[in-house]
C-alpha cells in the first residue's frame, strides 16, 4: 500500500465513528476521559458506564492481559432464602438436584434453613462474548437459563445484555463423579447434557488451535471494550473496530498474529500507526498509539508488544483503532478474531 493511499483511506477513519457515536460532532464520547458527564442523545452514556463497571469489575480485571476464556476454582456459593427448596435451587442452576444433595453432603428429602450455604457443584467459566451473540443466544448454546447468565454476572442486571467482546460468567458444571461418589444417578438427567457440551466445546478449541497454524486467525491485540464496530456510519466507512480500555496509555497492544512490521511512525490521523503483514495478503493495522516499541522490518510474533494505547491522529480520547485487510480491503476486523 502506497503511502498516498494509506492516508486518503485513514481521512474518514475514527471522523466516521465519532459521527456514528454522536450524531454530529467528532469527539469519541465512549472513551471520552469524561465519563461522569452526561454525553450524548443515543444511550451512549450508558455503554460509557457500562464499560467503566466493567473495567472495574473482576471480570474484566481477571481477563486482563489474557485472552483465553478463564474457570474458577472454587464452586459457586449460594445463600438459602426463605421458602428455598433443595428441588428449586438444583433447577435454578441446572443442576441434578440429587447431585446438589450429595455435594453438600444432605439427604434428597432434608429441610433447608434459611441462611444455609450450599456449595453449588458448577464453576463460572469466563467467555468473551462474539459478534451476533445475545444472552439469549448464549442461554440457548449453554443449555441454560438467561436468568442464571444474569445471577452469575451481576453487573448485567441492569442492563440485561451483553456488549461484544464483553468477558461473561456461564456455568461449568462440577463432574459429581469426581468430586462426589455417586451412586449411578450422577449420569442422569440435566447433570448430563452439561458435560457432554463441555466436551464438544473442548474438541472445538483443539481444531481451532491447528486450524491456527494452517490458516489465519487473528487474536484480540488488547483487552477492552469494543466502542465503534466496522462498517458504514452516516455515509462513510469505518475500517476497522475502535477498542477502549480505562487504562488508557498503559494498555499494551498486542500483535493479532505473527508477521513483520511493514510501517511504524505517525501517518496522519491514523496518529501512530503499526501496521503488520502477515503474508498471505493479510494486514493488520494499529492505530493511534500513544508509544511505538517496534521497528519497520522487524519480525514479530502472535501476542508480541507492538506499543501502548494513544489518541494521537484523529483521536478524541484514548481508544486502539484496529483495522485487518485482506489484499488491500479491510474487512470486519470481528469475523477472524478469536
Ligand atoms: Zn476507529
Amino acid at each position: 500500500m502506497s503511502h498516498k493511499k494509506l492516508i486518503a483511506s485513514s481521512l474518514t477513519i475514527c471522523s466516521a465513528s465519532a459521527a456514528w457515536a454522536m450524531g454530529t460532532t467528532n469527539s469519541h464520547p465512549v472513551y471520552s476521559e469524561e465519563l461522569q458527564k452526561p454525553i450524548t442523545p443515543f444511550g451512549k452514556e450508558l455503554i460509557a458506564q457500562e464499560a467503566l463497571v466493567q473495567y472495574l469489575s473482576p471480570i474484566t480485571a481477571m481477563a486482563d492481559g489474557n485472552l483465553a476464556a478463564r474457570v474458577e476454582t472454587k464452586p459457586l456459593a449460594y445463600e438459602v432464602k426463605q421458602g428455598d427448596t433443595l428441588y428449586q435451587i438444583a433447577q435454578f442452576f441446572g443442576v441434578d438436584y440429587h447431585d446438589l444433595a450429595k455435594y453438600n453432603h444432605l439427604t434428597d428429602t432434608q429441610r433447608l434453613q434459611t441462611g444455609q450455604k450450599l456449595n453449588i457443584p458448577i464453576l463460572r467459566k469466563w467467555i468473551r462474548v462474539r459478534m451476533g451473540e445475545t444472552l439469549e443466544s448464549l442461554a440457548e448454546k449453554y443449555q441454560i437459563t438467561k436468568e442464571l447468565i444474569l445471577h452469575l454476572n451481576p453487573e448485567l442486571q441492569k442492563s440485561k445484555q451483553a456488549y461484544v467482546g464483553q468477558w461473561i460468567a456461564v456455568p461449568q458444571l462440577i463432574d459429581p463423579a469426581k468430586s462426589h461418589k455417586p451412586n449411578g444417578r450422577a449420569n442422569q438427567g440435566k447433570a448430563k447434557i452439561l458435560p457432554m457440551q463441555e466436551k464438544r466445546e473442548a474438541v472445538a478449541v483443539v481444531k481451532q488451535e491447528s486450524e491456527k497454524q494452517s490458516s489465519y486467525v487473528f487474536q484480540w491485540p488488547v483487552d477492552g471494550q469494543i466502542t465503534s464496530n466496522f462498517g458504514w456510519r452516516n455515509g462513510r466507512q469505518h475500517k476497522g473496530i475502535d477498542i477502549w480500555n480505562a487504562a488508557r496509555s498503559k494498555t499494551p497492544i498486542h500483535s493479532s498474529l505473527g508477521g513483520v512490521v511493514v510501517r511504524a511512525g505517525y501517518a496522519g490521523s491514523y496518529g501512530n500507526l503499526v501496521v503488520v503483514d502477515h503474508g498471505g495478503g493479510w494486514v493488520t493495522y494499529y492505530a493511534h498509539l500513544s508509544r511505538i516499541h517496534v521497528h519497520k522490518g522487524q519480525k514479530v510474533d502472535t501476542g508480541q508488544l507492538l506499543g501502548m494505547m494513544g489518541s494521537t491522529g484523529d483521536s478524541t480520547g484514548y481508544h486502539l483503532h484496529f483495522e485487518v485487510r485482506k489484499n488491500g480491503q479491510a474487512i470486519n476486523p470481528l469475523s477472524v478474531l478469536r
